[in-house]
């Protein structure tokens, strides 16, 4: 059986007026389910390209890939975006969360998005999650009214709503001071114990030291391993 994420070949080449970039470049990558795998790499190895396509946000220049047993190439449009709604949890260096709304509404913002859930059992996990997060105290503030780490686990807490296989978070700690890196670090570990796949980019080594595996970028290619 095939690995759980298994990228074979993949490349990724931006198409600009100036000449193509080659953000990827043949990347080969099996991931299990339920590892915690961080990448790292300096500013424009690809880190980030990597991420998208994973999370099915970019289509590849060439490869394939299989997640969950399903081959993402062949699959169409309307698929993709079901599957990234419901198994793929996103996080983001700069939250991604909508000003105006409450953070029970932003933590539910991606589940209209999905078919048949019941709005109340859905209100209610979002509220739990919430609590889960640490924020049963703010969960009628709008984003404006927290921190940068609170905001971070909002976001968490909308990433984790449809319960996915996979969470993908790009920098998910770049705009947190140490204390707060270390707060939403811990939280992914516990998202991690609990089975969800996990895989991190991050240019803290320090940081990338403390997953069980990381991978590393350069020039669009994997470098090495440290497992
Ligand atoms: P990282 O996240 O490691 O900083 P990225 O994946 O963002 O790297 O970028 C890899 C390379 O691809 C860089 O040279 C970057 O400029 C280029 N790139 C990224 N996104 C785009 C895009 N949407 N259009 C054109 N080039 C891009
Ligand atoms: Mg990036």
């Amino acid at each position: 059986m095939s690995a759980f994420i298994s990228l074979n070949d993949i490349s990724k080449t931006y198409r600009m007026r100036g000449g193509d970039v080659h953000a990827l470049k043949s990347v080969s990558l099996d991931i299990n389910e339920g590892e915690f795998v961080s990448v790292v790499g300096t500013s424009g190895s690809g880190k980030s390209t990597l991420l998208y396509v994973l999370g099915t946000l970019i289509e590849t220049t060439g490869g394939s890939y299989e997640l969950a047993g399903r081959k993402i190439d062949s699959m169409t449009d309307a698929q993709r975006s079901l599957m990234r709604c419901k198994d793929i949890g996103f996080v983001f260096q700069s939250f991604h969360l909508v000003p105006q709304m409450n953070i029970i509404k932003n933590v539910l913002m991606s589940a209209r998005y999905v078919p048949g859930t019941s709005r109340r059992k859905l209100k209610k996990r979002a509220i739990e999650l919430i609590e889960r997060v640490g924020l049963g105290h703010r969960k009628r503030h709008r984003p404006i009214e927290l921190s940068n780490g609170e905001m971070q686990r909002v976001a968490i807490a909308r990433a984790l709503l449809m319960e996915p296989n996979v969470v993908l978070a790009d920098e998910p700690t770049g705009n947190l001071d140490e204390y707060n890196c270390n707060e939403i670090f811990d939280l992914l570990q516990s998202l991690n114990s609990d089975g969800t796949t996990i895989v991190m980019v991050t240019h803290d080594l320090e940081l990338a030291s403390k997953t069980p595996r990381q991978i590393r970028l350069k020039d669009g290619e994997i470098v090495n391993e440290a497992a």
